[in-house]
């Protein structure tokens, strides 16, 4: 479905990134992997998607928070495959802390990646889409794009704006055959998640277990985490074809969070 096209997915070396970086490549798309690790366990990662699904991978490790790195990064996709035609800005982290507490350095970090570095990727890659006639920009946002949460001020304040990003670019691109979207997750058990739940239980004064049921899953009405992998096929298939209609939209994956 995806072959002859390139990818990029930022923070592709964990959790949602890596799921959708293989679920892009098990459709025929070549990907530049980016994001921080372990350099034997990134390389095992890059070789193992052209082996299982005989694409080129090829890695980049561009950090988000510097803007002339994002720039080599889309330079570095380019030269290596030609072009580029669909941009996952995935890369994230999280701070859970009250305001009064919150350290100013997180939420500049927070702002930088989760927000700024769409901005950057986007840039650069832009033109070359346009000027193709085909693009596909996919947002990793999530339910905190759409409503908030106390004590992570500066994660929902960068995920709102990334949807009004998204929105943005899906004006300014339509006539050119590029489409933006957000994808919303709920959720999802990476390392993201687990490392908020020590901080969560302090900003709250509960213990880790009633963290993980009264404040995660109370938050979905199903109950379970959504997976990487459903995540992933949705990215997929904004990815796709199908989805040339399909723009400057939220696209909820939040077990009915945000129904509530
Ligand atoms: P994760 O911690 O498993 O992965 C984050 C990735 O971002 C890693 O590859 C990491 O190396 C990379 N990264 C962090 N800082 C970076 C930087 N400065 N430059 C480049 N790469 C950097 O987290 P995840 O849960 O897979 O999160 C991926 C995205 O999904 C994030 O944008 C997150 O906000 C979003 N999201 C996650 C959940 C969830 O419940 N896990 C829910 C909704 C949205």
């Amino acid at each position: 479905m995806l072959k002859n096209l390139a990818a990029i997915v930022t923070g592709s070396t964990s959790g949602i990134g890596l799921s959708i970086a293989d679920a892009l490549a098990a459709n025929g798309a070549d990907v530049m992997l980016n994001g921080f690790g372990d350099a034997g366990a990134i390389e095992k990662e890059r070789a193992g998607l052209e082996q299982r699904h005989g694409i080129k991978a090829r890695y980049n490790g561009a950090d988000m928070t510097k803007p002339e790195e994002i720039r080599a990064l889309v330079s570095a996709a380019t030269k290596a495959f030609g072009k580029v035609d669909i941009i996952v800005n995935n890369a994230g982290i999280q701070h859970v802390a009250p305001i009064e507490e919150f350290p100013e350095e997180k939420w500049d970090a927070i702002i930088a990646i989760n927000l700024t570095s769409a901005f950057h990727m986007t840039k650069a890659a832009f033109a070359g889409m346009k000027a193709r006639k085909f693009g596909r920009i996919i947002n990793i946002a999530s339910a905190h794009a759409l409503v908030a949460s106390p004590f992570k001020s500066a994660y929902v304040t960068a995920k709102h704006g990334l949807l009004g990003f998204t929105k943005t670019v899906a004006l300014e691109g339509a006539e050119f055959g590029v489409t933006c979207n957000a994808i919303c997750p709920g959720y999802v058990k990476t390392p993201l998640v687990e490392k908020q739940i020590p901080d969560t239980a302090k900003a709250r004064g509960m213990t880790e277990e009633e963290v993980v049921q009264k404040v995660i899953l109370e938050a979905q009405p199903t109950k379970k985490f959504v997976t990487v992998e459903d995540v992933a096929a949705l990215a997929v298939y904004l990815a796709g074809p199908n989805s040339s209609s399909m723009t400057g939209a939220a696209y909820q994956i939040d077990g009915g969070w945000v129904a509530k």
